[in-house]
């Protein structure tokens, strides 16, 4: 599959706007993404918006806006409702052909002779029935579809196509992750490429589009396996050659099923609003399921080892083995996101960790305001501080508010030691020096006075400080607010 790729490789992620991106869309268009980037090809954006009633074109702005976020950029952008005209074109060539037939059963029809499959626990294939219409049939069922204002479907017609390459009575392809597969084409029944309300089929403009847009390598997810034959067939009978094709594991859920859009641990907007780094998703969408088992030396010995924290997306391009993605395994777990969230936070540069704050957290204004009020050098501290302790940028962007004047502290119902406080505020105001050694000092000192601990001291300070029992060093909290913020803070 991999090779002579470079340069013109096409890959592209075709989400239908029917509902947000979700976590399993996400790792397929990465995946498309980094093994567009690995061979230096072309990544194309294509909405699969052919079911105009269901699809939304606020869903195809909020996925377009996620994707975005998630830094994957697409090269080329394609709308299917804007291409009927391209599969109308493909669409006369079968039917100049001999290829495909009008439909005339209804749905009723059809979901009887569905119910009849199931209750004889056999796969469904359509009878065949409008295949065999005389023209006096057809005649009068069309005219009567026409009063009712009803289009006929359009079926492939199989035993057609199949007369036209006796070669191909076996549907067989090189999946890159599945290996080969083959599919009798005897047992797929004619299928509907233009569907009774007017629109074209989602196989049918799938794999036109791929085609006519010199797709080479369709990566998606693997519950999209049984489509494939189908495609093929369709293109066999324009007579032209399918792309390479990859099916991809699915995400599941702790429960061990399928992620899909309507889960909401699935849902992108629930990360972003528990403070999830973009990087870090990708990161754990690409290791989840072992995607990423890298064999290494070390010391001279080969060493298997899971990647866990890459660098950045183009290590994962680097990295990337299309052949991993296999189906067991890939399961979403929150805990192993939240560690290499911390781990990526933890390494980040401020600088960078400032950016992304600002560019894909809203978090400008609050940044702007820790910058005015404490100077480039202390805020650039406590940013730096501040990743280092907690895990999320939620987290992080909370605990803003402890470092603004108007903070404020609620102490309604807790006990606390007055005379303690008071001797904390008297101790802290003198000291010159409001250094981390000092203030230890201090707070140690002021115990022993009182005859308290240097843990009660310390309890004492951080409520009033932090409005917290708990929480990141204190001595560098009011290191960073300084003397007069603490003095203030200590007076209420
Ligand atoms: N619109 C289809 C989906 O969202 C695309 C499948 C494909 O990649 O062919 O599942």
């Amino acid at each position: 599959m991999e090779e002579n790729l470079a340069n013109h490789l096409r890959v592209r992620f075709a989400p239908s706007p029917t509902g947000n991106l979700h976590m399993g869309g996400v790792r397929t268009a990465l995946f498309n993404y980094i093994f567009a980037l690995k061979y230096k090809g072309r990544f194309i954006l294509r909405i699969d918006d052919t079911d105009r009633a269901r699809s939304k074109k606020e869903y195809e702005d909020a996925i377009a806006d996620d994707l975005r976020w998630f830094e994957i950029n697409w090269d080329e952008f394609y709308r299917q409702s804007e291409r009927t005209f391209i599969y109308e074109k493909y669409l006369n060539s079968l039917k100049k052909n001999g290829l495909v037939y009008e439909c005339f059963c209804t749905e009723e029809e059809i979901l009887k002779s569905k119910e009849i499959a199931v209750r004889s626990k056999k796969p469904y294939i359509y009878n065949g029935r409008c295949a065999n219409l005389s023209s006096g049939e057809k005649e009068k069922l069309s005219l009567s579809f026409k009063e009712k204002g009803l289009y006929p479907s359009v079926r492939l017609n199989i035993a057609q196509v199949l007369r036209m390459a006796p070669s191909f009575n076996s549907i067989e392809f090189n999946d890159a992750v599945h290996g080969h597969l083959s599919f009798n084409p005897k047992l797929i029944g004619d299928f509907i490429l233009k569907t009774e309300d007017n629109r074209f089929a989602y196989n049918f403009a799938s794999i036109i589009d791929d085609y006519d847009l010199g797709i080479t390598h369709v990566i998606r997810g693997e519950d999209h396996i049984s489509n494939t034959p189908k495609q093929i067939l369709i293109l066999k009978a324009l007579g032209k050659e399918p792309p390479a094709f990859a099916h991809i594991s699915l995400l599941y859920g702790k429960d061990g099923k399928i992620m899909s859009k309507r889960d909401a641990a699935a849902n992108i907007q629930y990360y972003k609003e528990k403070g999830y780094l973009p990087e870090a998703i990708l990161n754990y969408l690409v290791v989840t399921g072992n995607t990423f088992t890298i064999h290494e030396y070390r010391n001279g010995k080969k060493e298997i080892f899971e990647k866990e924290i890459f660098s950045d997306i183009s290590e994962m391009a680097e990295l990337l083995d299309i052949k991993k993605a296999k189906g067991s395994g890939a399961i979403f777990n929150e805990d192993k996101l939240r560690h290499i969230n911390e781990r990526l936070l933890a390494g980040m540069p401020a600088g960078k960790l400032i950016k992304i704050l600002t560019e894909k957290f809203q978090a400008g204004d609050a940044l702007k305001k820790l910058q005015e009020t404490y100077g480039e050098s202390i805020y650039v501290e406590i940013i730096d501080f501040l990743k280092n302790e907690f895990k999320t940028v939620k987290e992080i962007l909370k605990e803003f508010d402890i470092f603004f004047d108007g903070f404020n502290i609620e102490l309604d119902g807790i006990k606390y030691d007055a005379g303690l406080k008071t001797a904390l505020l008297n101790n802290l105001r003198n000291t010159e020096d409001f250094g981390e050694k000092s203030t230890k000092n201090i707070i140690k000192e002021t115990a022993s006075e009182n005859g308290k601990t240097v843990k009660e001291s310390y309890e004492t300070l951080r409520l009033f400080v932090t409005g917290r029992l708990d929480g990141p060093s204190i001595l560098k909290i009011i290191k960073f607010l300084g003397r007069d913020r603490v003095v203030k803070r200590l007076s209420v």
